[in-house]
């Protein structure tokens, strides 16, 4: 049986979630799906990552102690399970014994590429990283559009630039994938520069005792990311060999690493040479998602634009906002939300669109008693076959692709077709068709049903019933 294996990024834990991990989620699940439905064994992973600095500053802010913030805001990320109808297998938190005792485990396989140095250097608490003074843009971080710390301390170091010509091949060759074509170019050009070797640890005082033990040392803690990429091998007990780990990693050449742009680096550069360096299998291919704007702006507290996830699904219900982001962001690319495009999608694709075609349909076949039963000999519209056909092969296409909006919008395409359909043959009024005609969309929605069931789970079931019950409800009251 053929594997695949996914996760997605885990988040900083300092506030609750936002739209942005939202829909890294909704796309991952999309797949976890649709690689179910093709009868794959797949484990889907997600989670958070709680050892940052990030959050220890947050809980100061708040006056909790961090263990109280990281409890509280991890809960709300595992409450999306429910909110977006998410199908992941596992949720990895990085306070969890698991995880570390696998990223000291990991520690210590990287032994001999990890050695201590005094080091002076420019660091960003939100990115959780140093930078050098040319990749500043003004002397602020280029993400962030914030001063780093100037930061001087003794720590433990990897040895990063041993890598670079092994990495380089990796990418070239696409050993591990990087799509899209584009993000691959921005990590071979970063590993042309040349890569320096990487501070992997920092004071447990300056961490305020926060964070992992490095093995061996107490009074340093290792440094987040190193600590957190790791969390991919955990959840299927790296640290303890399990047969999991051999079976979804190891032996799995089907793994797939989904992330945001701002950490393409961490881990196309980063954590492959760690697993090189403790001699494991590397990832297939990572897909890069670009950043949800609020209103053309970047989401942010302070500018009071920020969307919660939450508040969307309580308003528009769960299938609607996973429409939204599947269809209205291009996947690969930066896509904006405002109240405005989301409810003019909902009206014109969802109530009107899909909701409506089924409605008529339903009423349709109730009234003239059509039975789905006998679909598959009662079709004989070749044209409607071929385009179902064809809808099939773009939907597919474009879900190796991982370009979602466009196996929407073939979907979308077929119901166009259908409306159109029934204006033309205008089965509500007494012929010979009639029947024929409603049969005929009977299986047409069947087949848009089973498109639809990773984007819109709830709603291809909801048809499905309506189908075979023949009770028209509806899907996505007007707004
Ligand atoms: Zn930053």
């Amino acid at each position: 049986m053929k594997k695949f294996y996914l996760s997605t990024a885990i988040p900083y834990v300092n506030s609750a979630p936002h739209c942005g991990f939202a829909l890294e989620l909704i796309q991952s699940d999309v797949l976890a799906r649709e690689h179910r439905l093709l009868g794959e064994n797949t484990f889907f992973l997600t989670g958070t990552d709680e050892n940052s600095l990030k959050n220890v500053q947050a809980a100061e802010k708040e006056g909790i102690n961090v263990k109280e913030l990281v409890d509280k805001n991890a809960k709300k990320f595992y409450e999306l399970k429910k909110f977006l109808n998410l199908s992941f297998d596992d949720f990895i938190r990085t306070t969890e014994k698991r995880h570390i005792k696998g990223a000291q485990k990991l520690w210590q396989d990287c032994q001999k590429d990890i050695y201590k140095k005094k080091y002076r250097g420019l660091y960003c608490v939100g990115c959780e990283e140093f930078y050098k003074e040319s990749e500043l843009e003004n002397g602020f971080c280029p993400e962030h559009k914030t001063k780093p710390e100037l930061i001087e301390e003794e720590n433990y170091f990897f040895r990063l630039s041993k890598y670079q010509e092994k990495l380089k091949k990796i990418i070239e060759k696409e050993k591990i994938k990087i799509i899209p074509a584009t993000r691959k170019n921005e990590v071979l050009s970063f590993i042309n520069q040349g890569l320096e070797d990487i501070c992997i640890s920092r004071l447990a005082k300056r961490a305020r005792g926060w964070g992992i033990d490095v093995p061996g040392d107490k009074s340093q803690k290792i440094w987040v990311w190193f600590d957190a990429l790791p969390n991919y091998i955990n959840a299927l007990g790296y640290g303890k060999d399990s047969q999991k780990f051999q079976k979804f990693w190891q032996e799995n050449q089907n793994k797939l690493h989904i992330i945001g742009k701002g950490i393409l680096r961490f881990h196309a550069i980063y954590w492959p040479a760690m697993l090189l360096s403790a001699k494991l299998v590397l990832p297939n291919i990572i897909f890069v998602h670009g950043y949800l704007t609020s209103g053309g702006q970047k989401m942010s507290k302070s500018l009071g634009n920020v969307i919660d996830p939450f508040v969307l699904v309580k308003k528009y219900g769960t299938d609607a906002v996973r429409y939204f982001f599947l269809r209205e962001i291009p996947p690969s690319e930066d896509g904006d939300f405002t109240f405005e495009k989301f409810e003019t999608r909902y009206n014109s694709d969802l109530a009107n669109g899909l909701g409506n075609l089924v409605a008529r349909v339903v009423t349709l076949a109730t009234k003239l008693k059509v039975k789905s039963e006998k679909l598959k000999v009662t079709v004989k519209n070749p044209k409607l076959n071929k385009i179902i056909d064809n809808t099939w092969k773009n939907y597919q296409k474009a879900l190796e692709e991982f370009k979602f909006n466009e196996a929407l919008i073939s979907i979308w395409e077929l119901i166009s077709f259908c409306d159109r359909y029934i204006e033309k043959e205008r089965p509500w009024q007494e012929s010979k068709r009639q029947k024929e005609t409603i049969a005929n969309l009977l299986f047409a929605l069947t087949n848009i049903a089973d498109m639809l069931q990773p984007f819109l789970p709830e709603t291809s079931k909801k048809i499905i019933k309506q189908l075979k019950t023949k009770e028209s409800k509806p899907l996505f009251p007007r707004i």
